[in-house]
């Protein structure tokens, strides 16, 4: 098997796993794989239904969009790929969802504070919002990539969820520690008054995961 073909099993089968497990809807959400050697990005296609979805549907483009491989279109969102690729260059992947907690959170422009210590290891912290840009505009992935600072996933003003990773499985599990760590606050915030892990077990916590101190 060669190479190209693993990158695009990979992201489908990423994304096809996105939609079984109740991340996205529909045709929404993508998912990519930056082949930084190559500067090849493999993206799942615009619009098309997960279910019939298979590696040959993966297109290949470069960071400006141009299309090497591949008979669709590429995602609307490639920008927010591309974006994200160029500012963080220990990022590999990206997944973006609209799963259902973290948007509901995203549309009242709410980060997700940090309350569950698997945040810190799987997340890097809290999940910031990241300003809102108009769909599949440039503006989505530059906001979303000052909003990734120090951060591995972030929520997307009235929109939904971008993950990254080194990988795409890494990507993908942070995506879901995303939507558990917004429906776990949602609950909370129902009982009563969500406590957040104080400033003082984050520093141990983050140095126990090898994680920058957070600045003062
Ligand atoms: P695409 O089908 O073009 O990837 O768009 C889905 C989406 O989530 C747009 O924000
Ligand atoms: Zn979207």
């Amino acid at each position: 098997m060669n190479t190209v073909y693993e990158y695009k099993k990979m992201v489908q089968e990423t994304a096809q796993r996105s939609y079984r497990e109740g991340l996205v809807a529909g045709t929404s959400g993508n998912v990519s794989f930056f082949d930084r050697e190559n500067n090849l990005m493999y993206i799942t296609p615009s619009n098309l239904d997960y279910s019939v979805m298979t590696p040959e549907d993966i297109m290949v483009t470069d960071l400006c969009g141009n299309v090497v491989e591949g008979a669709h279109k590429p995602s609307s969102e490639w920008r927010l790929h591309a974006e994200i690729y160029k500012a963080k260059q220990e990022v590999c992947s990206v997944i973006h969802t609209h799963s259902p907690y973290a948007t509901g959170f995203a549309i009242v422009h709410e980060g997700i504070p940090l309350i569950l210590v698997e945040m810190l290891p799987f997340l890097g912290g809290d999940v910031p919002v990241a300003k809102f840009g108009l769909p599949g505009t440039d503006a989505v992935g530059i906001n979303a990539a000052a909003a990734l600072q120090g951060r591995n996933a972030a929520l997307l003003e009235n929109h939904g969820v971008v993950a990254t990773g080194a990988r795409c499985e890494q990507a993908y599990l942070r995506a879901v520690y995303v939507e558990d760590a917004a429906k776990a606050y949602h609950f909370a915030r129902l009982m009563g008054k969500p406590i957040e892990i104080t400033a003082e077990d984050e520093e141990y916590l983050r140095k126990k995961y090898n994680l920058p101190l957070r600045e003062c």
